[in-house]
């Protein structure tokens, strides 16, 4: 079975082709971060516009890297939500109208599921697992019982992870997207030179939140520039402290997620801790999810960046686990700004 995946849900325009067997056969990917630049965030309205200039060149793409024909697809998947409304809205009717042309079922993807399910596609990891969720928009700790069954453990009450990493990394000078820029300028910085807040760190409950972080850095480099700019010594502290502190907190978040999952009598044995979301690149975060798992005695499990961030191949793959089971979409199915995990069991009636 070949599925076709779109996303179009934010700043990247992607297309994936996958076979059943995990194989990524080609894919076509317009990263608009040039486009967006200037402004220091996702404009939406130039990111709707961005994929439906460039939706047909990623198509073209994906085809010609496979070598396949349109006519080889058994199913179009197309990310419908959530997102920027208009991006999803240019992914989803491009996913209706390919399915519609070549009479082959539309599956409706949730991005969150596309994420969510993605290390299904390198390895048979099998269900229940726990999801970290890290990227620019979203920061969730999730339980995955299966396609389909999702039980949101808990989410962020403002910022994503990755919203305060791009937007301390512009306060620090970096350029944008600042996660990787950060990242790069945290290398020989001291991660305990600066005393930052951990918001929520030892709470019961499994929610985020960062935007007191991002306060107390912008306070941080105000009282620092007062006299004129940082020094590249004082940068690389600054850097490194934000990344251990957003690390630290995630850490400990993941740590209470696997607690309560333990002390849940209806829960069942997890069989891995799995991150994913753009955020999940990061070394530093990765190290310390790695060392926590060992500690629980589970596996670590996450992609290579490329599939960490927005990609087709996600989509492509979700698809392909929805249409084996039989899970099809109308073609009413309707672009969705939100859209929860936890309601898709409802609406697939699985
Ligand atoms: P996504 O929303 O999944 O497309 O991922 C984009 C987000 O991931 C942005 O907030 C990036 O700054 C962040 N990101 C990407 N690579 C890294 C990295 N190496 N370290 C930290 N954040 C990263
Ligand atoms: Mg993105």
């Amino acid at each position: 079975m070949i599925v076709l995946g779109i996303e179009t849900s934010c700043d990247e325009t992607a297309v994936g082709l996958v076979d059943d067997t995990g194989r990524v056969l080609g894919q076509g990917l317009w990263s608009q971060i040039a486009a967006h630049r200037p402004y220091g965030g996702v404009v939406p309205e130039i990111a709707a516009r961005a994929h439906g200039d460039h939706i047909g060149a990623c198509l073209d793409e994906a085809f010609r890297e496979s070598g396949l024909d349109r006519g080889d697809v058994d199913g179009v998947a197309a990310t419908c939500g959530p997102g920027l409304i208009g991006g999803v809205m240019v992914g989803a009717v491009m996913g209706k109208a390919l399915a519609a042309g070549l009479g082959v079922p539309f599956v409706a993807v949730n991005h969150l599921e596309a994420h969510a399910l993605t290390v299904r596609l390198l390895e048979a990891v099998t269900f229940p697992y726990l999801v970290l969720l890290v990227s620019g928009g979203h920061c969730q700790l999730l339980i995955v019982r299966g396609v389909g069954h999702y039980r949101l453990l808990g989410t962020t009450l403002d910022d994503a992870a990755g919203e305060c990493l791009d937007k301390g990394a512009a306060m620090l000078g970096l350029p944008y997207p600042g996660g990787p820029a950060l990242e790069q300028a945290a290398k020989g910085g001291n991660p305990h030179a600066f005393d930052l807040p951990r918001p929520l760190k030892g709470r019961s409950d499994c929610a985020f939140s960062f935007s007191g972080l991002k306060t107390a850095l912008r306070q941080r480099v105000e009282a620092l520039t007062v006299h004129g700019p940082l020094s590249n010594a004082v940068l690389a502290d600054l850097a490194a402290s934000l990344q251990e502190a957003v690390a630290d907190v995630v850490a400990d978040r993941v740590a209470q997620a696997l607690r309560m999952v333990r002390d849940d009598p209806n829960e069942s044995s997890l069989t891995a801790l799995v991150a994913a979301g753009g955020v999940a690149s990061n070394a530093t975060l990765r190290a310390r999810l790695a060392a926590l798992a060992s500690t629980w005695g589970l596996p670590f499990k996450t992609s290579p960046p490329a599939l960490c961030t927005d990609n087709g191949i996600m989509v492509a793959w979700a698809g392909l686990e929805r249409l084996r089971l039989g899970l099809t979409s109308p073609l009413s199915t309707p672009a969705r700004p939100r859209w929860p995990l936890e309601s898709l069991a409802v609406e697939s009636g699985n």
